[in-house]
């Protein structure tokens, strides 16, 4: 990136990180993946219950593979059951660490989540003793309002493209609110603070990173 581009946007990368702690969460900013995968990996150290949501800025950061040698993972496969899934879930929402990423960051500190089973959405609110959240500049957006239409019509549709799901907005690029069995907007979390007694780390990336 553009040197000039890429202070600019720590700037505002340093602004969400002060809303975001105001309204009790831990944030940091990080110059780039590596960076963020390294203080992520320190943050959980070994010997960990670490729960997964199937995100793929925590795959770019490289974390399943490195924390796996250490640590317990609980995360979904494409080849399992709904019972098998159930319980990997279940084992989820009783981890020392749960780790996602939020579809849009605001600029006053909030986050937004929005997710087709409600196991994250679950998860991300109370069970894991400590959720950490890895996120590209491109998930910082003005407020709620414009964060409910990136998760519909940015997020949502490059998940869909991802899972080769057939809802129609693969097809026009642009969400339908379809009533499709095969829809992957069903819920949305918006956490305004810290909820009581689980910890928050958000690590703000200055790399284009996840849908
Ligand atoms: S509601 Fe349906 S059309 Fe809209 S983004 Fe989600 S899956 Fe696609």
């Amino acid at each position: 990136m553009e040197e000039n581009k890429k202070k600019a946007i720590r700037l505002v990368l340093e602004n969400t990180k002060k809303a975001l702690i105001k309204n009790g969460f831990k944030a940091e900013v990080c110059e780039g993946k590596e960076e963020a995968a390294e203080k992520i990996l320190s943050l959980i150290g070994e010997g960990k219950k670490v729960g997964m949501g199937g995100s793929v800025t925590v795959s770019q950061l490289g974390l399943p593979e490195r924390i796996i040698s250490k640590n317990t993972i609980y995360a979904h496969k494409p080849q399992m059951s709904t019972e098998e899934r159930r319980k990997t879930w279940l084992a989820c929402m009783d981890s020392d660490f749960y780790l996602a990423s939020p579809q849009a960051v605001t600029s006053d500190g909030k986050l937004i989540f929005i997710d087709g089973t409600g196991n994250r959405c679950a998860a991300l609110t109370w069970g894991p003793k400590h959720i950490i959240l890895p996120a590209g500049y491109n998930k910082i957006v003005k407020d709620l309002q414009e964060g409910r239409i990136r998760m519909r019509q940015e997020a949502a549709i490059a998940n869909n493209i991802r899972f080769n799901k057939k809802n129609p907005c693969v097809i026009s690029g642009k969400c339908e609110d379809c009533a499709s069995p095969d829809r992957i907007c069903n819920i949305v979390t918006e956490i305004w603070k810290k909820p009581k007694i689980t910890e928050y780390s958000v690590f703000l990336i200055n790399e284009d990173l996840g849908y």
